[in-house]
């Protein structure tokens, strides 16, 4: 009930400035164009690029850092870390408290090592079957049989 109540009346007030604005609207005019310097200035749009125009630069500014921000923070929600980290099978990045194989308080080499060894058995036969550069070397090197 006091929450309709409140709505009405804020309702109510909006309609009322918009009728002030209606019949009062070349004041607010007047305001606007002084605050955004188009008026009172010595050419049609001096005003308009030393005054208001010249935030647009400022704009461009602030939303190129916010989008390079929102690019490379953290995936998770609400994170303000960088996401250096890749998480397999995703398109995410995370940081490194919210990506599960990086442990907490830093890497030290025995996780290293472990995470290279889990690699390297994820990796199984197609990495001792690979051609290493050792052996690739040595084959170009051989001379060619007619
Ligand atoms: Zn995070």
């Amino acid at each position: 009930m006091l929450k309709k109540a409140a709505a009405v009346l804020v309702g109510l007030l909006g309609v009322a400035a918009i009728v002030l604005l209606i019949v009062d609207f070349d004041v607010i005019r007047h305001w606007t164009a002084i605050h955004i310097g188009s008026i009172n200035e010595s050419g049609p749009f001096y005003g308009f690029w030393s005054g208001f125009g010249s935030d647009i630069s400022e704009f461009a500014i602030a939303v190129g850092i916010y989008t390079g921000v929102r690019k490379v923070n953290c995936h998770s929600r609400r994170c303000w870390r960088i996401g250096h980290h890749p998480l397999d099978g995703t398109p995410y990045h995370l940081c490194k408290l919210h990506h599960p194989d990086v442990p907490k308080g830093g890497a030290r080499i025995e996780d290293i090592l472990a995470q290279y060894k889990k690699y390297q058995d994820t990796q199984g036969s197609a990495v001792s079957s690979a051609p290493t550069a050792k052996k690739a070397t040595a084959a170009r090197k051989a001379p060619a049989k007619k």
